[in-house]
């Protein structure tokens, strides 16, 4: 049985964002807007709805107590609190659809291997990264836009959903 953990961005740190409209690791202003794109929220792991849900764009490192190397990137979260995503030895159903990469990392974050799979492939290519015993954990992202990072005037300028990563799959034994 492939035992995996996805991990949302932390409760915690959402809640920091919301109250302080700041990002926690970095202390750079939050932006909240009405939903261009669809996402995903990094907390609930669900897709907005456009138009509809307002959302906080803020500056992320993913590897934040992972490694020292930082990269941050931009990442939406709801406006106001969403449950977040728990259920966490599932991949999330609001992301099977989407266009994925999975990007597999091991010590000092060091690259090793990458899958792109389709819906109905995502556990296997989980099995098949963490098969690999040089991958220790893997991070989910969206194939179409994880472009260069952009600035931050981009960000807040109609970039749109350019996020860098959606959430981070980890083994469990
Ligand atoms: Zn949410």
């Amino acid at each position: 049985m492939l035992g995996f953990k996805v991990l949302p961005v932390s409760p915690e740190l959402c809640e920091q964002v919301r109250s302080s409209l700041k990002a926690p690791q970095y202390g750079h202003p939050a932006h909240a807007e009405p939903a261009a794109g669809y996402g995903p929220c990094r907390s609930c792991l669900r897709q907005f709805h456009v138009g509809c849900d307002r959302r906080l764009l803020f500056t992320y490192n993913p590897f934040a107590g992972i490694d020292p190397y930082p990269s941050p990137g931009p990442i939406f979260i709801h406006e106001n609190a969403c449950q977040p995503f728990d259920q966490v030895s599932t991949f999330p159903p609001e992301l099977r659809s989407l266009p994925l990469t999975f990007e597999g990392y091991g010590l000092e974050r060091w690259f090793v291997a990458r899958e792109r799979p389709t819906d109905s492939d995502i556990e296997a290519a989980i099995a098949r990264l963490f098969a690999n015993p040089d991958v220790d954990y893997i991070h989910v992202r969206n194939t179409r836009r994880a472009v260069l990072w952009p600035t931050l005037h981009d960000w807040t300028q109609g970039a749109g959903d350019r996020h860098s990563i959606s959430c981070g799959i980890f083994r469990c034994d």
